[in-house]
């Protein structure tokens, strides 16, 4: 008998759940300020730009460019163990200057990855009903 390994899975919350919702319905979810429209991720209870408590969320394009990367060569975790190696970037959202999420750039040779790349956001699914947002290179 074998056992499953499972990815690292989310766990939501009030804040969270907004975004993992979306992303399980196709669509990337980020944190907006209902006073001043500062988008912010990760999400946090207060507004950084404005200091206003009343905080949404919406759906932005998903594109964006490659802010940084690395391409780690030790799985740690044992899920990641067959996926080596893989691109964890940081990839900087065209919705507003420094709007920047951790995620991973798919469907490339991890060789290739440049940083301003220009990419866009798919979806893969995680298992146990989540979805993770990730980047593959934007179509031309
Ligand atoms: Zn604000």
């Amino acid at each position: 008998m074998t056992t499953e390994v499972l990815p690292p899975l989310p766990l939501p919350n009030e804040l969270t759940a907004p975004f993992w919702d979306g992303a399980n319905n196709g669509q990337l979810v980020i944190q907006r300020c209902n006073a001043c429209g500062y988008f912010q991720h990760a999400p946090e209870p207060i507004c950084a730009h404005c200091l206003s408590f009343d905080l949404g969320h919406a759906a932005v394009s998903g594109k964006g460019s490659v802010y940084t990367f690395c391409i780690p060569t030790q799985a740690f975790h044992p899920w990641f163990e067959d996926k080596l190696p893989f691109v964890l970037a940081v990839v900087e959202l065209d919705e507003q200057p420094g709007l920047k999420m951790i995620t991973n750039i798919v469907e490339i040779d991890p060789e290739s990855v440049k940083v301003g790349d220009r990419v866009e956001v798919t979806f893969a699914p995680l298992g146990e009903g989540f979805t993770l947002p990730v980047f593959r290179p934007a179509a031309q």
